[in-house]
């Protein structure tokens, strides 16, 4: 039912969205579940992209991948249906010189009665080639005589279950009856001024800029503000840190042998430095925050277990947090073993087993439940976080309110550039594995088209005779059949070999038993999701086959052949499907920082690091990697403050 508006009233920048009209209690939800609660919330709702329009009489090589608006008559229409009962409709559109475009609509066969032939239309969208033929694709289609759009193409992101129309229309809503003298935003510290600016013409700016440059210096203006956030958090985690005393934990030459003895294997340099590089900061008065960084394969968990000791040693107890369960499950069976009689109570403690956790020495692995959950964890010493990029500054702080003020330990794989490092761990100290254990080399990966599956077969089965095992790593659960899905996956090569199936809907210990399976030789292939990225330690590994390889990014990949050639025997990676410049990539080289770099190279924003898992939270304005040098600016803008502050 819509409701009465009086075009007077003003609305107040904190007012829920359900005051605008037709956003009902079902639109309201879907809202927030994207995080938008009130006007504010949706009028920062940015676009993703402006781009400026190219007017083109006819298409034209020079503008391909660019916004384009092209003039044309409808010339055929056809329509196919694809797997899985979508459907594809394509409209051939001819110019005024006789050259051709075609906009391609996916899911919305009754198109084709919109498109008599011989119509004219207008059409705006990004100019593809397809072999000869040149495709506008995320097109927008209007009449002749409609209002062409603005000189810009603003896309934005998309919200469950909202579409574009509606979007636009509460947007537009929203910045009409917006109460401006009711938005006040907090004044920038010295030195940003600059870039501080009325807000209500910002916001249009956003959502109905005239040009690019206009919505260019808005967005500039909301990237400064999202920094400065940023960093106040990262210098308040920082200074609270340093500011609390923890417990201080003194390894001496003696408990430094015993620990060492503990540890079944040989520490490399790298190791020992960066262990005894904890140690001190463990013995100090106050709380560490150390970042452990290092390639896949580099010898983490070790070191994160050489300083677990040292507090376990006194008596207190260390939580070790994993992003996945199975990677819980695991860590916690092969430490459990390293510290048999020890006296030491080593529990896992995930959504799906809770243990009770005892006092005294303990060794609790966990997911992030153990951060979210109402456990209590007295005496709470130390707090390791492996596979850092799955969590966020947010949660670390959460983590270090639980316990009684307790050093952290979070460990990383996932190189990052450094630069984006000082931003993302700005609160840390940095200590890098530079080096591989004796023996560990690097896994090179290949690229095998889709249809070489067959010689894809023969490399496992070569694996297999040769003594090794073998992951095979595919996108989705696929129960629906999907092609590729990791049970059709797992039917298929059943045929051939002894094969178990790993996913995140099995139940933990219908993983822990095919995981023991595999570790144990019972099965020579393990099929699996992304579960098995990070972390699984099965040494007799050697190949990894990832299927549809193209659909995984180039730092899970690089995550992924990190499973094999853990033992004596090297690893080989097969990447499956079709040649992206991400597969290539990986293809190339095994160095993970080079690989971030090209990463980067290839997305260009945070997405890189996953804005909710980044501890960016939601990044709306800023992007981590081209507004480097502005993010450089308002780090050093927000530490002056914090300094004045205190003197
Ligand atoms: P990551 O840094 O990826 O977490 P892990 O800690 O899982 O790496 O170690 C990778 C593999 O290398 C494991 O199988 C581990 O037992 C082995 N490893 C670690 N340190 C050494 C070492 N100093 N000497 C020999 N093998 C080692
Ligand atoms: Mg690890």
């Amino acid at each position: 039912m819509p409701k009465a508006v009086d075009a007077n009233a003003r609305i107040a920048p904190d007012a829920a969205v359900s005051v605008l009209p037709g956003v009902g209690p079902t639109a309201a939800r879907r809202l927030e579940a994207a995080g938008i609660r009130t006007v504010l919330d949706l009028l920062t709702f940015f676009p993703r992209r402006c781009r400026p329009l190219r007017e083109l009489a006819a298409p034209d090589e020079t503008a391909v991948g660019e916004l384009v608006r092209l003039s044309g008559k409808v010339h055929t229409v056809r329509s196919a249906w694809l797997p899985g009962r979508r459907s594809m409709t394509t409209v051939v559109f001819a110019c005024a010189d006789g050259s051709t475009f075609e906009a391609p609509f996916f899911n919305q066969p009754w198109l084709k009665k919109n498109y008599p032939v011989g119509q004219a239309r207008r059409v705006e969208g990004v100019l593809a080639q397809k072999g000869r033929r040149f495709v506008v694709q995320q097109a927008k289609v209007l009449s002749l005589a409609a209002e062409p759009s603005g000189e810009v193409q603003l896309r934005y992101g998309e919200i469950e279950g909202i579409g574009a129309a509606r979007l636009q229309q509460w947007l537009a809503h929203a910045l009409a009856g917006l109460d401006v003298k009711g938005l006040a935003l907090p004044p920038l510290p010295a030195g940003l001024r600059e870039h501080d600016l009325a807000p209500g013409p910002l916001l249009l700016a956003m959502h109905r800029p005239p040009d690019v440059a206009t919505h260019e210096r808005a967005r500039r203006h909301f990237a400064v503000r999202e920094a400065v956030e940023l960093f106040a958090a990262v210098e308040r985690a920082r200074r609270a840190r340093s500011a609390r005393s923890a417990r201080s934990f003194p390894v001496d030459d003696a408990l430094a042998a015993r620990i060492l003895a503990r540890i079944p294997l040989q520490l490399t340099d790298d190791q020992a430095t960066a262990l005894r590089g904890i140690w001190g900061r463990l013995a100090g008065p106050a709380a560490m925050g150390a970042l452990l960084q290092g390639d896949v394969g580099s010898g983490k968990t070790a070191v994160a277990i050489g300083a677990a000791l040292a507090v376990l040693a006194r008596g207190s107890a260390v939580a070790f947090l994993a992003p996945t369960e199975l990677l819980a499950e695991q860590h916690h069976q092969n430490v459990a073993r390293w510290l048999a009689g020890t006296g030491v109570a080593v529990v896992l403690h995930t959504a799906s087993s809770k243990a009770r956790l005892p006092t005294g020495p303990l060794l609790v692995f966990g997911t992030h439940a153990l951060l979210t959950g109402d456990v209590a964890l007295p005496g709470l010493g130390l707090v390791v976080v492996d596979e850092q990029h799955r969590f966020g500054v947010a949660q670390r702080m959460q983590l270090v309110q639980k316990g009684d003020n307790p050093h952290v330990l979070v460990m990383t794989a996932t190189p990052i550039p450094r630069t984006l490092a000082l931003v993302l761990f700005g609160d840390l100290d940095v200590l890098t594995l530079r080096k591989r254990p004796p023996g560990r080399r690097a896994v090179r990966a290949f690229h095998l088209p889709a249809e070489k599956w067959a010689r894809t077969l023969r490399s496992i089965r070569r694996a297999i005779a040769r003594g090794g095992r073998v992951f095979v790593v595919c996108p989705a659960v696929g129960e629906e059949g999907e092609k590729g899905g990791v049970v059709r996956v797992h039917e298929s090569l059943q045929q051939h070999f002894k094969c178990g199936l790993v996913h995140g809907r099995l139940s933990t210990p219908e993983r822990q038993r095919a995981l023991a399976l595999f570790r144990e030789g019972i099965t020579d292939v393990l099929v699996g999701t992304t579960v098995l990225e990070v972390g699984v330690d099965v040494p007799d590994a050697t190949l990894i086959v990832v299927v549809a390889a193209d659909r995984f990014g180039i730092a899970t990949l690089h995550q992924l052949r990190g499973r094999v050639g853990r033992g004596t025997r090297r690893g080989l990676a097969l990447l499956c499907g079709p040649r992206t410049e991400r597969v290539a990539a990986v293809c190339r080289t095994t160095d993970g920082f080079e690989l971030a770099e090209a990463d980067l190279a290839l997305r260009g924003s945070g997405e890189l690091l996953g804005t909710a898992q980044s501890g960016f939270g939601e990044l709306r304005a800023l992007d981590p990697v081209d507004d480097l040098p502005l993010l450089l600016q308002v780090r050093a803008a927000v530490q002056d403050a914090a300094a004045e502050a205190q003197a």
